[in-house]
């Protein structure tokens, strides 16, 4: 006998920003819109955008939210139509999916650059108050609703819910960046800015891309120990080396003067993309990911003309690089030991302190836990 469909869900809800999230129970919608599905969350893993979120750093988001984008979970109703995954896939009660977000199909983003990530309506996680149907689309809950026009994938049998859920944020985009690089093409020298999930990631598929040589800047130490086990040939810590000019410096001396031939920006933050473009070889390619603030330096754009750079802006992910990073991970789980990236779990009452404490690289919640 199938147990009945929920009417309404435990939730973390941000009411405001950098105080503790309220323990509530919300309403799920009465009914399913055709295409849509209702989920039991397995596990929610922790974005940077998350915790950035909480305390208030993206103060045109309407409160109240259950905040949480990258997640997994198993259906428990299918509304009409909902039955197969992006990939034609059968979905059932039960089936274990992910997610890239919803996006509305008649934009100019969506019909003519064909970009999912580039849609005018695009249901990002933080999109949704809670306050209104259909409440609950974020990862910080016991069940979900996940909206039709979400690109799911049903999550390979022997892929952990953990890797999964991560691969729907940080892992969709490292890979999309790399794309958006025109990849790596074989011996090249790739320089990583950060060494948080998307660094981590990124170093990782860099070395497994074929470059020659792989530098990653960031810190803490036992987060640069992480991207020398998963394949930096050269660790710069932004501790002990703090000043933009001399981490510059120290990729030059590396690369024989010449510079990298790809800079991946996943760091964000004022110096950021300045030195990253001064990193740069000539016909370099600068890849800006991360979010340098109002209070950023500029980027050299002398730099850019004389060496005749190209930068690249890359956004989150869509369901095709979603696809392409859940198969990176499965493909990558003998030589990388993806789990040394992740927090033990914790219930949804421990989502306050994770975005508190910064020891796990990525905090993972089992809402299952309490
Ligand atoms: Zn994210
Ligand atoms: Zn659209």
């Amino acid at each position: 006998m199938t147990p009945p469909v929920p009417k309404t869900t435990r939730a973390a809800v941000l009411r405001e920003y950098g105080k503790p999230l309220s323990m509530e129970e919300l309403p799920l919608p009465a009914e399913l819109a055709p295409g849509s599905a209702l989920v039991r969350l397995d596990r929610t893993t922790l974005c940077g955008t998350d915790a950035h979120l909480w305390r208030g750093g993206m103060p045109f988001v309407q409160l109240p939210i259950v905040l949480g984008h990258e997640m997994a979970g198993r259906v428990v109703a299918l509304g009409a139509g909902a039955d197969t995954d992006a990939l034609g896939r059968p979905v059932a009660t039960g089936t274990r999916l992910v997610w890239s977000e919803a996006t509305c199909g008649r934009c100019h983003g969506c019909t003519v650059l064909r970009e999912p990530v580039l849609c005018a309506d695009r249901g990002y996680g933080f999109r949704q108050r809670a306050d209104r149907s259909p409440f609950v689309t974020g990862g910080l809950a016991e069940y979900c609703y996940l909206p039709p026009g979400a690109g799911r994938l049903v999550i390979p049998d022997d892929l952990p819910d953990t890797w999964a859920a991560a691969a729907g944020c940080a892992g969709k985009t490292v890979v999309r960046a790399f794309d958006r690089a025109g990849g790596v093409p074989r011996g090249a020298v790739v320089v990583v800015q950060g060494a948080g999930p998307l660094g981590l990631f990124g170093t990782a598929l860099a070395r497994a891309s074929g470059a020659g040589l792989v530098i990653t800047i960031g810190g803490p130490s036992h987060r640069l120990a992480l991207a020398s086990r998963w394949g930096a040939d050269v660790v710069i810590s932004v501790d002990e080396v703090p000043e933009p000019g001399e981490r510059v410096a120290r990729v030059a001396a590396l690369t024989g003067t010449r510079g990298a031939d790809l800079v991946f920006d996943f760091a964000g933050g004022p110096t950021a993309n300045y030195e990253g473009v001064l990193m740069c070889a000539q016909r370099g390619r600068y890849v800006v990911v991360g979010l340098a603030g109002a209070d950023a330096l500029a980027m050299p754009a002398d730099v850019v003309m004389g060496r005749e750079l190209q930068v690249l802006g890359s956004l989150n992910g869509d369901v095709s690089d979603l696809a392409r990073s859940l198969r990176f991970l499965a493909d990558g789980r003998d030589r990388f030991d993806w789990d040394a990236m992740f927090g033990a779990p914790v219930g949804l009452a421990g989502a306050t302190a994770a975005f508190e404490d910064l020891t796990a690289i990525k905090a993972v919640i089992a809402p299952e836990l309490g």
